[in-house]
């Protein structure tokens, strides 16, 4: 038998789980997860509106119930909790896909100022995290900034847009819908450093915001044009031209008497947040212009756009885990294909899968073919992995030694204590959204 312990229970450990158990009967997989809940990213960070991306949990799912897989939720890896040493003593191998847990940072005057959030801040309170500080993003915001131009400035700024309506079959906890159900912004406004044909959101997801019921969408086509490829996109690959071509649609000014505006800007780069009032009140950008290589300089020229609400979405970005190496200027695990490297050497039975192997890109079925590639590496080791005799189970020991875990049966009684929330509140499932409920739901002490 090969005892493999999956750390991160999202997309990638899901995949990483499925790739050994498809590809060799003699495995047997814990995966082990810091929250009581799995499916990472795919439940705290997918957008609570893309139910066909969020019901890849069906997928994930059966990976956890595959009979050779465990899921040991409430089990943080690191300090207070398991050490990784310990790991390595009761598993043949460990793989981590623990994903990129922070965000990056803009590194200027006035980020931490009152109504300055990053993205992932954001997005956790609207997906009941439990770690969430959430609430008061909307109080008294009229004017919204979110800086960057990726899937996530666009999922968040999509969610900013929504009415209630939309919102309210989702499973997002009731106090964020009820909070955007009473929000007054108006104006959003989503920026990006460089021109149009640079921006990373995909079409799919860029075109949905010209779909949204009572807000119009607009670009100044003199702005966007700084960039030659938006007036003449016939050079750009196919990605980058269908971007270009919904924005070009979007030209001008939109249909008059929407509710809401979302102004998609460019060549503006963030220099400053300017307080108001002990808070943000806007955000100074400098104008850029191109320097022909895909890169902008600065002008020296600066706008100001009002803002009581700042989402900076810039990218997340991994953090070093405890017992592990760590390269600080990709924010990723060392690696040769999969296999951990401690000062350039092959570290044996550890492993890495997902955004802490190759940084925080690409769409969630990127994964799989990365955890692929991780997988064949850990398989071809198996025969120098299983010359160590194992303690006996690691769950045994795991709760010999004070561990918890929340296994499968008290992931499911969260489940059915969240669609038990829906209903009360006449809707479909709800998310508990705080460590207590989940842990009460769990363990069956929530009545
Ligand atoms: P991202 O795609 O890397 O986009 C980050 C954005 O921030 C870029 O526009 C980048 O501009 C900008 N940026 C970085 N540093 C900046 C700075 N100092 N000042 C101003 N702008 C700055 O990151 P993301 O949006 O967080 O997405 C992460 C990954 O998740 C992506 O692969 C994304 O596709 C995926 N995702 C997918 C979906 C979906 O499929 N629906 C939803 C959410 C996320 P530059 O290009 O100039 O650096």
């Amino acid at each position: 038998m090969l005892r493999v312990a999956v750390v991160g229970s999202g997309p990638s450990g899901c995949y990483t789980a499925q790739s050994l158990v498809q590809q060799d009967a003699r495995v047997r997989v814990d995966v082990l997860d810091r929250l009581p809940c799995p499916y990472g990213l795919v439940r705290y960070g997918v957008a609570p509106d893309h139910e066909k991306i969020k019901s890849l949990q069906h997928t994930l799912r059966a990976v956890l119930e595959h009979e050779r897989v465990r899921f040991l939720g409430g089990v943080p890896v690191g300090p207070g909790g398991v050490p990784a040493a310990r790991l390595r003593e009761l598993y043949h191998a460990v793989v981590y896909c623990v994903g990129a847990a922070t965000d990056r940072r803009l590194g200027i005057p006035g980020e931490e100022l009152p109504g300055s959030w990053s993205a992932t801040e954001f997005v956790s309170w609207y997906s009941a995290h439990p770690d969430s500080v959430g609430g008061g993003f909307l109080r008294g915001v009229r004017s919204a900034v979110v800086i960057g131009v990726g899937n996530v400035a666009v999922d968040v700024t999509r969610v900013l847009a929504r009415g209630v309506t939309e919102l309210s079959p989702t499973d997002m906890p009731h106090a964020a819908l009820t909070a955007l159900a009473a929000s007054e912004v108006t104006d959003l406004h989503m920026v990006g450093r460089r021109g149009p044909s640079q921006a990373r959101f995909t079409t799919k997801e860029l075109r949905e915001l010209g779909t949204l019921p009572d807000t119009g969408v607009t670009v100044d086509p003199a702005e966007a044009a700084r960039d030659p490829a938006f007036t003449d996109p016939s050079a750009l690959s196919a990605p980058q031209r269908r971007n270009v071509e919904v924005l070009r649609g979007w030209s001008g000014a939109p249909a008059p008497g929407v509710r809401r505006l979302i102004r998609l800007r460019f060549f503006l780069r963030p220099a400053e947040l300017i307080a108001r009032e002990g808070r943000v009140g806007a955000v100074r950008f400098e104008r850029t212009a191109p320097d022909g290589r895909g890169g902008v300089t600065g002008t020296g020229l600066f706008e100001d756009i009002e803002a009581q609400l700042v989402l900076r979405s810039v990218g997340y970005r991994g953090v070093p885990l405890e017992g592990l190496p760590f390269d600080a200027a990709a924010g990723t695990v060392p690696h040769r294909a999969g296999r951990v490297l401690r000062e350039g050497a092959v570290a044996p039975g550890e492993y890495v899968a997902g955004w802490i192997k190759r940084g925080p890109t690409g769409v969630i079925g990127t994964n799989r073919p990365c955890a692929k590639e991780t997988v064949a590496s850990l398989l071809r080791d198996a025969p120098s992995l299983t010359d160590r005799a194992l303690p006996g189970d690691p769950l045994a020991a795991l709760r010999a030694e004070g561990v918890e875990p929340v296994e499968w049966e008290g992931w499911q009684a969260i489940e059915r204590a969240e669609a038990r929330l829906g209903a009360s509140l006449g809707r479909n499932t709800v998310k508990l959204s705080d460590w207590e409920s989940l842990l009460s739901a769990a363990r069956g002490t929530d009545g």
